[in-house]
């Protein structure tokens, strides 16, 4: 089964992150459906839910459709105290002999020799990092080798780009001073800076420091589906010259003309939004960045365990042997390795 390197899933903090290794009753990725699945390698979230959303992110999917009122910021000290509890979920499954939480790249390729499967540690959205960036170095020395410096609300560092669909990703200002020096000082620590969720302005911004190849872990097209968090084709071209990729999300309002929350979507919109990505910057751009738990994903998918579906709509799609494993693994790993060092 063809390895896979998944750059994005919410998995650790859905209700029942208790059943990880063993497996869950439902959601979409646990360990077991992992194996099923070939999926050796992925970025585990850690986010902490708006005020209000009591559900502990349970009931965000259902928002994530084509437009939903502004998300309201979250105080550094409650992102502080909930994300240091949920690193604390993988730290364990860690300790269990379950995975490893990758911190350089060799733990990578470890995990696609068939060792224990890879985690990337990753915050979406910096809340839980002070203003001064001291956390940052506590962060690094737990694990932390992913960092989206917002999600889709504001914060000290930068302005998320609120769900509006169609709409152009270009909504509100860009990274805050502050919000520049978080961004300087992931690249000088080994950690990737994740654009999924930026507005357009802070994706320039971070383009113009140029700490890293650029990447969004879980985004789509815009010419395909003009969702605000799918990228523009210069933001692609940017992305093509900085050495960077594209995970393709597989969240449908994200990869829908439509931009509708349809679970009644085919598996071969994904195929798609990858090869429109590889037509226009290269195969060596495009990678997978699942959404896995975070959002609806089409029901021909079903799960993890449906991966190897995805590779074989890849293929379908006109990708070579060797495209398809690139962008299921190789892709990540490159450039994991650019900004880890
Ligand atoms: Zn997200």
């Amino acid at each position: 089964m063809l390895p896979v390197f998944d750059g994005h899933n919410d998995a650790l903090t859905r209700d029942d992150h208790a059943d990880l290794a063993r497996g869950r009753g439902g959601g979409h990725l646990d360990l077991p459906r992992m194996r099923a699945g070939g999926m050796r390698g992925g970025t585990f979230a850690i986010f902490t839910p708006s005020p209000g959303d009591g559900s502990g992110g349970q009931g965000f999917a259902a928002r994530i459709g084509r437009s939903s009122p502004p998300e309201a910021p979250v105080s550094h000290e409650t992102a502080a105290a909930h994300a240091t509890a949920v690193a604390g979920r993988l730290l364990r499954l860690e300790r269990e002999g379950e995975l490893t939480v990758a911190r350089r790249t060799a733990d990578l390729d470890a995990a696609e020799g068939g060792g224990p499967p890879a985690a990337v540690l990753h915050l979406e959205g910096a809340e839980a990092i002070d203003p001064g960036l001291e956390a940052l170095e506590t962060w690094h020395a737990a694990g932390l080798r992913s960092l989206g410096p917002v999600w889709s609300r504001p914060n000290a560092f930068a302005h998320g780009v609120p769900f509006a669909a169609p709409s152009s990703p270009d909504v509100g200002p860009g990274l805050t001073e502050r919000g520049a020096a978080l961004v300087r000082a992931c690249g000088e620590l080994g950690i990737l800076v994740d654009l999924s969720h930026l507005n357009e302005a802070g994706f320039w911004d971070v383009a113009r420091i140029g700490a890293g190849p650029l990447v969004a872990s879980h985004s789509g097209v815009h010419a395909i589906c003009p969702s605000s968090r799918n990228l523009t084709d210069a933001q692609l071209d940017a992305i093509g010259a900085s050495g960077g990729l594209v995970g393709i999300v597989f969240a449908v309002p994200f990869l829908r003309p439509d931009c509708a929350n349809d679970a009644d979507t085919p598996l071969s919109l994904i195929a798609e939004h990858a090869r429109y990505v590889a037509e226009r910057i290269g195969p060596e751009h495009v990678a997978l960045g699942s959404d896995f738990d975070g959002a609806t994903i089409p029901a021909e998918l079903g799960d993890v365990a449906g991966l190897p579906k995805l590779v074989a709509a890849l293929g379908a799609a006109g990708f070579s042997g060797e495209e398809t494993a690139a962008i299921c693994w190789h892709n990540w790993r490159r450039v994991l390795d650019a900004w880890w060092r």
